[in-house]
């Protein structure tokens, strides 16, 4: 038999999710941001799932094309850009848009050769610190890329947040009036919201929403899961116990034999480990399901295995089903535990995890 670890991705979720994020930002459109494989849900599932959405964003040329093969015909966005100046030429044949930020990018359009024109979000800097050019040249270069015969004149003008997961920090309000006033009398359209955003901030729906974890079913939020911003797991992680064996007060549990039994226990062998993807770091007392009944985990976490307590289920079994996170378990929980957001567990899923969709349409 093949190995039990499995990624249920469920396309219900996704479509769910994206219809919250719309009824949130009713006057806007949706980028779904589709990078890194689709939050590692699989990218041509993704957006097999998402083809509602008005466009979808990437952070790889790769991608783009993997996009347009798969048969999607709405704008795609690379997300950082042109790398180099051949890539103006496989923007055009893709017919991708491409996000300028830096002086480099305006001097290949600037110095392109004669093709149809691409189009251009321009990115600012409003306090992120990352990509972007800085509030005081933002005019100027808007103003070159309207006169750029490579650059359609109908730019969008974006920004990005650092701090907008945290409801109550006035960061994110000070970027939004930053990017504003900096614009002013500038025309187009502006796009400023990640999920976090959407969510805890209304004032940034502008034009283009773009949102990316939460349409998986991730929340950035701290303290909060997915599930309690009203949002579904678009991924559920499980396997099988293919062990149990009964330790002795005083015997270890794993590498290090770091957790030492207190008392008579029964111990639970699921297979899956980090060489899943499961990290490494969520010790004992990482909460996981053994059929749907929460318990945690004993020991360190080895590559192909981790153990759990299964001490108050005396009626679990060898072959029953194991849920590392998803339905009933907030990958955010697993994600605290192991010092890191949902974000990084659902992209680190490794090769060797088989891959299911299902959809309860
Ligand atoms: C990744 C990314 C997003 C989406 O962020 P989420 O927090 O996943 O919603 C939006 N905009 C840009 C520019 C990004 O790089």
């Amino acid at each position: 038999m093949s190995r039990a670890t499995c990624a249920t991705i469920h396309l219900d979720a996704l479509r769910h999710n994206l219809n919250t994020l719309r009824q949130k930002a009713p006057h806007s459109r949706v980028m779904a941001v589709v990078k890194a494989d689709g939050y590692g849900h699989g990218l041509e599932r993704v957006a097999r799932a998402l083809s509602d959405a008005d466009a979808f964003g990437v952070a790889a040329l790769a991608d783009a094309e993997r996009l347009r093969a798969a048969g999607h015909r709405q704008r795609i966005v690379l997300l950082s850009g042109p790398d180099e100046a051949v890539d103006i030429a496989v923007l055009r044949d893709l017919n991708v848009d491409a996000v300028i930020h830096h002086p480099s990018q305006l001097a290949w359009l600037e110095h392109a050769a004669a093709g149809p024109p691409l189009r251009v979000w321009l990115k600012i800097d409003t306090g992120m610190g990352r990509l972007g050019f800085p509030l005081a040249e933002a005019v100027d270069i808007h103003r070159r890329l309207r006169n750029c015969p490579a650059v359609q004149k109908d730019i969008v003008c974006m920004t990005h947040f650092a701090r907008s997961d945290e409801f109550g920090e006035s960061m994110t309000h000070e970027q939004i009036q930053r990017f504003d006033a900096c614009l002013q009398g500038v025309p187009g359209e502006r796009s400023l919201a990640n999920s976090a955003a959407v969510i805890g901030w209304p004032a940034s729906h502008s034009n283009w929403i773009r949102p990316g974890g939460a349409l998986y079913g991730l929340s950035s939020v701290d303290g909060r899961s997915g599930t309690d911003l009203g949002l579904r797991p678009a991924m559920t992680l499980s396997t099988r116990l293919i062990a149990d064996k009964r330790i002795e007060a005083g015997n270890s549990v794993g590498y290090g034999a770091g957790f030492v039994a207190q008392r008579s226990m029964r111990i639970g062998i699921a297979a899956i480990g980090y060489g899943d993807g499961y990290p490494r770091l969520a010790g004992t007392g990482t909460p996981i399901l053994v059929n749907g009944r929460r318990t945690a985990l004993v020991g360190r976490v080895s590559m192909d295995l981790l153990a759990l307590d299964l001490s108050d289920m005396p009626e679990a079994r060898v072959g029953d089903p194991v849920v590392a996170w998803g339905e009933g378990l907030p990958i955010e929980e697993v994600a605290a535990r192991a010092g890191t957001i949902g974000y990084e567990l659902a992209c680190g899923i490794t090769r060797r995890v088989r891959f299911q969709e299902v959809d309860s349409r």
